[in-house]
């Protein structure tokens, strides 16, 4: 009898649905619940097993402890040097509102570096490309991302990199049950708001939202973006890039910036709203949870 195909890849698969399963069932809340489902989507923990090899797949030890806590959905100890944000609002323990106020401008900051790292991914693989080029719509005077063009020049695909979080109030519910459900919503919208506007007179455009959750679950557009590119690009002497190796880079990549964003973005607003070192309390947590 032939060996069954990928059976250990199968098994294993079946092991790991039935312990999120259970991890969702046993979690306390459907935050809980939701970051569950969130971290289990395909390379949202890529910057665990990321290589310190080069300054890209490195995370600070502070960037590290930030990762963790929110992976594992224990309470950031930020309550004992600031409660209320300046935006007036009261802070959750987990980070939720840290990460998406916009007073401060953290949302924005994060957006643009996660472009960024997108952009120099693109530069890797040699498919060229413009970052936020204007009046690409008829109706609109929105900045896309990116833009990446075909070998012979013509406009082919408009990039809009968002990111999103599970716990928000319209999504949570959903999320607890659904992974990625907050990423997919996010990509749908998008695709509304796109299908509505017109592209520029004699160009052939097609819209792509790459969306993250804050754990790092992308959007299935992303992945099959992802896996596209990944067959076309070549390295720098021409040849095709091993598909693998492109993907798994890419997810490493991207999966430690996102971390390191979402903890660069709490430490910059606590320390604009307190005097204090945040890392010292967290350092403090870290070592009773993980150490003793
Ligand atoms: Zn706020």
């Amino acid at each position: 009898m032939a060996n069954p195909v990928k059976l250990q890849n199968r098994l294993s698969s079946d092991v790991a649905e039935g312990n999120v399963a259970t991890s969702v069932m046993q979690a306390s809340s459907v935050k809980h619940a939701a970051r569950i489902r969130s971290c289990r989507g395909r390379g949202a923990g890529s910057w665990l097993q990321a290589i310190p090899s080069a300054p890209k797949f490195v995370l600070k030890f502070s960037e590290f402890r930030v990762a963790a806590f929110l992976r594992l959905g224990i309470p950031l100890p930020y309550s004992q040097i600031v409660t209320k944000c300046d935006c007036s609002r009261s802070f959750d323990e987990h980070g939720y509102h840290l990460l998406t106020c916009k007073f401060g401008g953290g949302p924005v900051w994060q957006h643009n570096t996660i472009v960024s790292t997108r952009a120099k991914c693109l530069d890797g693989v040699n498919i060229p490309h413009q970052v936020e080029l204007r009046n690409r719509y008829t109706d609109s005077d929105n900045r896309l991302d990116i833009t990446t063009y075909d070998p012979t020049g013509h406009l082919t695909k408009d990039l809009d990199i968002s990111l999103t979080h599970p716990h928000s109030c319209d999504t949570v519910q959903s999320a607890a049950k659904i992974s990625g459900y907050a990423a997919e919503l996010r990509e749908k919208c998008k695709m509304t708001k796109y299908g509505q506007q017109q592209s520029i007179a004699g160009s052939d455009t097609t819209c792509i939202p790459l969306v993250v959750e804050h754990f790092g679950f992308w959007g299935p557009m992303t992945e099959d973006y992802l896996d596209k590119i990944s067959k076309i690009s070549k390295d720098a002497n021409g040849k095709n890039s091993e598909t693998a190796d492109f993907r798994d880079r890419w997810r490493k990549q991207l999966s430690v910036v996102v971390q390191s964003c979402n903890s660069r973005v709490i430490f910059g607003k606590l320390s604009k709203l307190s005097k204090c070192n945040f890392d010292d309390f967290l350092y403090d947590k870290y070592v009773q949870h993980f150490v003793h």
